[in-house]
């Protein structure tokens, strides 16, 4: 059932670690669908041996659990040496990595224990899976598994879980920050070729693949901000090691979807100067393409000022439209299915009008209709003008998202042995498009005394 495509690859890549012992792991989910699409065969396990599987304690044939090395920058500031501290990748099925997260220490866990809270693995569950029914490139959720061993975190004790994640690759900026803080251009070379092969093989026979490779993922991750936007999602740690050369969602630790609406909105506990809030992200996103772009200058051209000047002259034209595809994605939500720049105006009333109000950016809308009927706005009948695609608005706007004091309940229910609304909260966010008549109290924002006002990563 699983093949390694890393086997090939030189040992400083990654270490081959087993994961850690658990005696009784416990099935919490299993996406069924998504294993289906994998191999059927996964559905064929009773739960008892997919609790061993997703644990790590049951290896499959063909699979050997590795540990990626990687670099990042976090919060701007370069540490050479993160890797996969807490994760285990099993393996490839149909050509898809599919790795645990809290599966125990390897040689990357530096003073960490190597395991998650459950919290985070159910929190993951969630997000991913709603991200991916929202149309938004992302890892999915493919296992939740309680350890039935306890973790201690910044609050105290709290069960242990075991998140696994599927991803078309798990290759970050980071995994070549990692080669090229050693200065090792051979690993370099090997790492390019395997990210334009798995992701960008159209791209195979270019002459400059490493420019086109900075080209074609900018393009991705324009595409992933004005989606994360249109959503209200903050990623909360944008760090180079969080950030995908595939162009998809990855890493989701302190993450969370606004309520009301804030240009500068912010939970992450440990972001604390804002670096990574609701509208710096797509800037953020320009930084780290040029952190990769750091990594490619030698395969650019021999000399660095020659390459630096290729990168910029290929990146800013594509940096440029960034920000027109972020409105972009703003302005069909309010019904404008062709944006013009002078729509940008408008767009920025409306959100400004938002924010003044402390209105919540979901519901506001998703009941759009009564903004548009409301000619006491200022802005209305330049809005009226330009609308003209009010009737296919409900595949835009979602009417739920994973709302934070949500999530926090199926948390702390979780943490009762009762998880009602994890499994509730799953059902409604695989449509999120559509009304659930029995669930739809997941559409209501929070009540004063239930705002989520910080979030964490729980690790
Ligand atoms: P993250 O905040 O999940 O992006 O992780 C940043 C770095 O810290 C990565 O190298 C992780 O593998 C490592 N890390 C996070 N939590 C733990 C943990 N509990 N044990 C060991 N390493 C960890
Ligand atoms: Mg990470």
């Amino acid at each position: 059932m699983f093949s390694n495509r890393y086997q090939t690859f030189p040992e400083r890549f990654y270490e081959r670690v087993q994961p850690e012992k658990f005696d009784s792991p416990q099935l919490i989910a299993f996406n069924h669908e998504l294993a289906n699409e994998l191999d059927p065969l996964l559905n064929q396990f009773p739960e008892d041996e997919l609790a061993q599987i997703f644990s790590g304690q049951k290896i499959l044939e063909g699979s050997e659990p590795l540990a990626l090395a990687y670099s990042g920058y976090q919060f701007g500031h370069f540490n050479p040496h993160l890797g996969d501290g807490r994760a285990h990748l099993l393996g490839q099925i149909n050509g898809h990595d599919i790795q645990l997260k809290g599966s125990g220490r390897t040689s990357f866990s530096r003073r960490g224990d190597g395991r998650s809270a459950l919290g985070p693995v159910l929190r993951e569950y969630i997000v991913s899976e709603a991200m991916h029914a929202f149309g938004i490139p992302t890892t999915r959720a493919l296992a939740a598994v309680k350890t039935n061993e306890n973790v201690y975190r910044q609050f105290g004790e709290e069960p242990g879980g075991i998140f696994t994640r599927v991803a078309s690759s798990h290759l970050r900026v980071g995994t070549f920050q990692y080669f090229a803080a050693r200065q090792d251009k051979e690993a370099l070379a090997l790492l390019l070729d395997f990210a334009i092969d798995l992701h960008y093989p159209y791209l195979k026979e270019s002459k400059e693949k490493a420019l086109f490779l900075l080209i074609e993922l900018t393009k991705r991750q324009s595409e992933l901000i004005a989606k994360w936007t249109q959503v209200g999602f903050i990623h909360g740690v944008m760090n180079t090691d969080n950030f995908s050369v595939a162009g998809i969602t990855i890493d989701y630790g302190p993450c969370a979807f606004m309520d009301e609406f804030n240009y500068d909105k912010v939970f992450s506990s440990i972001d604390r100067h804002g670096r990574y809030r609701f509208f710096n992200q797509l800037p953020i996103a320009r930084w780290n393409i040029l952190r990769l772009a750091d990594c490619l200058l030698p395969f650019i051209h021999e000399e660095e000022d020659q390459a630096i000047k290729r990168v910029e002259e290929a990146l800013t034209p594509e940096f440029e439209k960034m920000e027109t595809l972020r409105m972009s994605h703003l302005a069909m939500k309010m019904g404008i299915s062709n944006y013009e720049k002078s729509d940008q105006n408008l767009v920025k009333k409306f959100l400004d009008h938002l924010q003044e109000n402390g209105l919540d950016f979901t519901l506001s809308f998703s009941e759009i209709d009564s903004f548009y009927e409301n000619k006491q706005l200022s802005f209305s009948s330049e809005w009226r003008e330009r609308v003209n695609n009010l009737s296919g608005l409900e595949k835009i706007n979602p009417l739920y998202i994973p709302r934070n004091h949500q999530i926090e309940k199926v948390i702390d229910e979780a943490y009762q042995g009762d998880y009602k609304r994890f499994h509730e909260i799953n059902e409604v966010l695989k449509k999120p498009f559509l009304k659930n008549e029995k669930l739809d109290f997941f559409r209501e924002s929070p009540r004063t005394e239930e705002k989520v006002k910080e979030t964490f990563c729980g690790t």
